[in-house]
């Protein structure tokens, strides 16, 4: 059930008379935020300061991706760093403060042809004005109860959210990957790392060209071809150790040392419900037409799902002050 805000838009049926059944009145939300990591909250907190009471929509991820880090040291004005989970429990508060109204559900379709918008959220209908679709970006795993184990005990998905964390710091590193994300995170790597193993299953990167002569040049950098990782070490240590690869022509099986692993393979944004009807690139990332509004009018996208390049919380957040100012323009100018 979606709990009718305080001043929400109300939607008078139009019943004629002498109807004898009843039909359910509805509540028209003004602003719909599916998803509450860094970009939703962040449009919460603007839409909810200009008086809109959106309803965010967390997902199964309260809090987004941020949530499971231990430590962020690159988000501006905590110079000691914060809790991932801390950070996003203050941001929240910080929109509920002003009206916003944050609900465990999930969007499980969406029908962006009508006016309002429709959506189905755990089996309920929503009608809403505008969407801000701020759903996130889920990164790949290799797949392996060792590397989920040993998760944020040395197994990252993030180079420049984690590489400059002292743990890692003049150890040995292993990068898992052969595209452009991977090659960029090695060479980051390199300023700490004493040693960046590039682990990969083919022969050759499947990088741009530029990338991967770049890569390969930089002396810190060593290729492990034809390679998969098989086991993340140590989970009984309870830390990243070492990986097992396995050489996938050969067959044949070697431990490298390491105290981090860095696992970039991709990422998928949570963008499937709006395939065929919102504009995005081939790999799901939605494309923005002006600003942070799609080719549907009242529909807006904010943060890592529209962001193949930066996938940070700051610029995720930054996106999301976009949406919820594009959004909120939007409604005046419908209102005029
Ligand atoms: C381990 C780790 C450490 C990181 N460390 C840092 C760091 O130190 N610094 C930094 O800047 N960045 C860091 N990042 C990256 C940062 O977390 C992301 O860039 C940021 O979270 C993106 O925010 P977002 O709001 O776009 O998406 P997300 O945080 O991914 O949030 C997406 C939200 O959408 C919801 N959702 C998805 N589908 C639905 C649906 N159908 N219905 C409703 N809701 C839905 C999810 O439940 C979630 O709440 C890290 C990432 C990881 C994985």
């Amino acid at each position: 059930m979606v709990v009718p805000a305080i001043g929400a838009t109300f939607r008078t049926p139009h019943l004629p008379t002498g109807l004898t059944k009843p039909k359910l009145r509805r509540f028209m939300e003004k602003v719909v935020i599916m998803g509450s990591g860094c970009a939703g909250l962040t449009a919460a907190l603007y839409t909810a300061r200009a008086n809109l009471q959106p309803l965010v929509l967390t997902g199964l991820q309260p809090g987004g991706l941020l949530t499971t880090t231990t430590i962020v040291e690159n988000y501006p004005g905590f110079p000691e760093g914060i809790d991932g989970f801390q950070l996003m429990g203050q941001m929240q508060k910080q929109a509920e403060r002003f009206g916003a109204r944050v609900k465990f559900a999930t969007v499980e379709a969406v029908d962006l042809a009508r006016r309002p918008l429709v959506l189905t959220v755990d089996g309920e209908p929503v009608e809403t004005e505008t969407l801000i679709i701020a759903s996130g970006a889920s990164h790949r795993h290799i797949g392996l109860a060792s590397e989920h184990k040993l998760e944020n005990k040395g197994v990252t998905y993030c180079a420049t959210c984690d590489g400059a964390l002292p743990m890692f710091r003049n150890q040995p590193l292993v990068v898992v990957g052969g595209g452009d994300s991977a090659c960029e995170e090695a060479m980051y790597l390199t300023r700490f790392g004493s040693v960046v193993n590039l682990v990969h299953r083919r022969d050759t990167l499947r990088a741009s060209k530029i990338m991967a002569e770049r890569a390969l040049a930089n002396p810190k950098i060593q290729p492990v071809w034809d390679s998969v990782v098989t086991e993340v070490l140590d989970v009984e240590q309870d830390k990243v150790t070492g990986v097992r690869l396995k050489n996938v022509k050969t067959t044949a099986e070697k431990v490298i040392d390491c105290a981090g692993v860095f696992v970039a393979i991709g990422h998928l944004p949570n963008t499937q419900l709006f395939k065929g009807v919102i504009e995005m690139d081939e790999a799901g990332y939605i494309i923005p037409k002006r600003g942070t509004a799609t080719n549907v009018p009242g529909v807006f996208v904010a943060g890592d799902c529209a962001d193949r390049v930066y996938r940070q919380a700051v610029t995720a957040a930054g996106l999301g002050c976009a949406a919820a100012m594009d959004a909120e323009r939007y409604l005046a100018a419908r209102n005029e």
